[in-house]
């Protein structure tokens, strides 16, 4: 098969994936991204694989592994009077175990849904009474910007601004899944977005003392498509390696000038994710250097790693975000939790299987 070759379409890529696929054994390929689950979902995909070749939904929804308690956090943070806080639209209906942001901003808290955070410096320069908190969440992708925010607004000597990091990283979350071993999983398909910051080798363990191949892949169908093949290409061939097929945005070094933004801003730690607990290095703290624009520290809010919210026992988005379940195992599923009224993340979120499979393939 010619790769990145949109000229072949849908149903001749499906045939070479097919003939790749005789004399494999029953693999499972994980889909890391959401957006990937979206695309995958809207392409009808799963339901015309191979019987051997099974897709799963991975942990790369960032909305949905934000885990509770920080969700508890900046819903504390909104009751507040002096602050606003500036978040991009997809927490605004996320539930802490005590309700929304939208629900917070209806009854009068202060929420600003912003596009960037160039936008959230101006609602800092415009608000000088007020304290304007960013919501950093996200994996490496938007982590850079958040972190040049911070430089931004030290330089601007606009003390009135501050990021409240959730930020998380996702190969951190690749060892996890494998070390912990639960799910059977043969390769990966890796975030396209994520690799043009990070490049191929925070994967290499993956490959290397895993011996599972990765494919960082893009984010159309064809990319999809194409992704596939060359990871049942390495199947076949007993070989584990990182290969990229997002080849018009990925470069194996990645983005070393967004990748030093963010070191000159975070540092590394323990954070809680949701459905796998904590996973040791997998944050991103903001730097001492920059504790005034940390909100963690300006507002005295404290991660308790053993923090329990009674509805993580009833909603599956923890098993569903290490491919423990699917979306349709959800007892939730359709019935009390639906995009219109949702009751975990995974549901909530544009990137969340649970929505996905809820408008593509239940
Ligand atoms: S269907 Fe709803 S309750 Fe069930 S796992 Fe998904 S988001 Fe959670």
């Amino acid at each position: 098969m010619k790769l990145h070759n949109t000229e072949r379409n849908y149903s001749e890529k499906l045939k070479d994936i097919e003939t790749l696929a005789r004399g494999l054994p029953a693999v499972s390929i994980m889909e890391i991204c959401g957006t990937h689950t979206m695309a995958i979902g809207r392409s009808g995909l799963r339901r015309v694989l191979p019987d051997n070749i099974r897709l799963i939904s991975g942990p790369g929804c960032p909305v949905c592994v934000t885990h509770d308690r920080e969700i508890d956090n900046y819903l504390e943070l909104a009751k507040d009077k002096r602050v606003i806080i500036a978040t991009f639209g997809d927490l605004l209906r996320v539930p802490g175990s005590k309700g929304t942001l939208n629900a917070a901003r209806s009854q009068g808290a202060g929420v600003v849904v912003v596009y960037s955070t160039l936008e959230a410096l101006r609602l800092a320069s415009n608000n000088p009474d007020h304290e304007v908190v960013f919501l950093g969440v996200g994996f490496e992708t938007t982590a850079p910007t958040a972190a040049l925010s911070i430089i931004q607004a030290k330089s601007q000597g606009l003390g009135n601004y501050s990021v409240y990091s959730m930020h998380k990283l996702v190969p951190p979350a690749l060892e996890a899944l494998l070390c912990d071993g639960s799910v059977k999983l043969d390769g990966f398909i890796c975030p396209g977005h994520v690799s043009t910051i990070i490049g191929t080798s925070p994967y290499t363990f993956v490959a290397e003392q895993y011996k599972k191949p990765c494919v960082i892949t893009g984010f159309e169908i064809h990319d999809i498509l194409d992704g596939l093949y060359l990871l049942l290409l390495q199947m076949r061939q007993n070989k584990a390696k990182i290969d990229i097929q997002y080849i018009r945005g990925v470069k194996p070094d990645g983005n070393p000038i967004a990748r030093k933004t963010m070191d000159t801003v975070f540092r590394t730690g323990d954070v809680l994710w949701r459905g796998f607990g904590v996973i040791p290095n997998s944050g991103l703290h903001i730097r001492e250097e920059y504790r005034d624009y940390d909100a963690s520290v300006k507002f005295g809010l404290a991660m308790d790693h053993h923090y329990i919210n009674e509805k993580e026992a009833i909603c599956s988005c923890g098993d569903i975000l290490k491919g423990l379940k699917t979306p349709n195992e959800c007892d939730l599923f359709k019935g009390l939790c639906t995009p219109l009224n949702p009751f975990g993340p995974c549901m909530v979120s544009t990137e969340g299987a649970c929505a996905a499979y809820y408008r593509y393939e239940a």
